[in-house]
């Protein structure tokens, strides 16, 4: 490092382990040992690493390890569903440490939503270690810097509601807000693919389709958040059907879990719910089979745009219709091959999510403490 490291960078080498005792601290930065033992101190101080009693002797006095503690504070975290949300805190390695799932139906509105998950976090807070912040993840559109949900037609009582001051009335801690998409491509980045590889992306497909981007390890949100909603391209073909935001043949008019079902309801088929259409998947029924690969095949067409704008390393399908991963992803595969550029699929995974619906609860932590553990915010509150 050209100049001086920094208390909070010295936090970073721990954390990722580039650094486990103060001569390594010292080797890295250059450092001299007092400045070293100046910002191991304050960082000790800081409940933000921990000294275990003995490290490997090499001869000699052995070297006291240093060690990021996870358990250092928490953080609530919740990902709210169009029916389900699921809350929980979180320690500073982003694990979930406590979890519940609560019935409530987001279009009962901020009012009723937020005080009712501010409740549910302090009662499985339960007095645990400080709250460094919060991290919400929301099914719509949200312009991250402000914090502010702006779709009009999902969550419609939600429209311009800026969520981070009402949650830090009574967590008064930095609170972050994102797509929930979003927040679930960092989770199953994180956890699944950081160690191989840095650029995913994430398609959502349940009654809605959405995306999110990894990018060089970062979540790309664009100017103001809007990036990966890919729910509203349109597709080749696909017969002129009106999507909710008044466009034609949107691939989430044509390929959602919504439209699956519509489309199986008008073959006469007695759908009621995706779990249904999975059943029938699964029992290989060949009608719902061609209803679910076409899907693919209209998912492919934007995927292969997003595909040709991002050369992404792996491709992840979640969401409910996950469940119908086989006739997607062949529908899914058939068109990109087709579309996209050959440098660009050379090694292209398409894969299946596999953390679940607790990759959201995940994602959320992690956004919250790239922030509040990131060189410049523990710098900035040594001051
Ligand atoms: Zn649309």
């Amino acid at each position: 490092m050209s100049r001086l490291a920094t208390t909070g960078e010295v936090l970073q080498l721990i954390r990722s382990g580039e650094a486990l005792t103060r001569a390594d601290i010292g080797r890295v930065t250059g450092l001299s040992r007092p400045a070293v033992a100046l910002r191991v101190t304050e960082l000790l101080g800081r409940g933000l690493i921990v000294e275990d009693a003995e490290g490997p002797s090499t001869g000699g006095r052995p070297p006291v390890r240093l060690r990021f503690n996870a358990a250092g504070g928490v953080v609530p975290v919740a990902s709210l569903g169009a029916s389900r949300t699921q809350i929980a805190i979180c320690d500073l390695a982003g694990d979930v440490l406590v979890r519940t799932d609560l019935d409530i139906d987001v279009e009962e509105g901020p009012d009723v939503v937020l005080p009712l998950l501010m409740d549910t976090w302090t009662k499985l807070l339960d007095g645990q270690a400080p709250v460094v912040g919060v991290g919400l993840g929301v099914p719509a559109t949200v312009e991250f810097a402000a914090g502010r949900t702006e779709s009009a037609r999902v969550m419609a009582s939600w429209t311009g509601v800026v969520i981070p001051p009402i949650i830090a009335e009574r967590f008064p801690v930095p609170v972050l807000v994102d797509n929930d998409v979003n927040v679930i491509a960092m989770g199953e980045h994180r956890v699944v693919y950081a160690s191989e590889l840095d650029d995913l992306l994430f398609v959502k497909v349940s009654t809605r389709i959405g995306a999110g981007v990894i990018s060089g390890g970062s979540i790309l949100r664009g100017a103001l958040g809007a990036a990966g909603e890919i729910g509203h391209i349109p597709v080749r073909d696909g017969g002129g059907v009106l999507c909710r935001c008044g466009n034609l043949d949107c691939v989430d008019s044509v390929a959602s879990g919504t439209a699956i079902l519509r489309d199986l309801r008008a073959k006469g088929r007695e759908v009621l719910t995706l779990a249904d259409v999975t059943a029938l998947v699964r029992a290989g029924d060949a009608e719902t089979m061609a209803v679910v690969r076409q899907a693919g095949r209209w998912l492919g067409e934007v995927i292969s745009g997003a595909v040709n704008l991002l050369n992404p390393a792996v491709v992840v399908l979640g969401g409910d219709i996950a469940e119908m991963f086989q006739p997607l992803v062949s529908g899914v595969r058939e068109v990109i091959y087709q579309r996209s550029t050959q440098l660009a699929t050379r090694s292209l995974r398409i894969e299946r999510s596999t953390l679940g619906p607790g990759a959201g609860l995940t994602g959320c932590a992690l956004m919250v403490l790239d922030h509040v553990l990131s060189a410049d915010a523990v710098d900035a509150a040594t001051g």
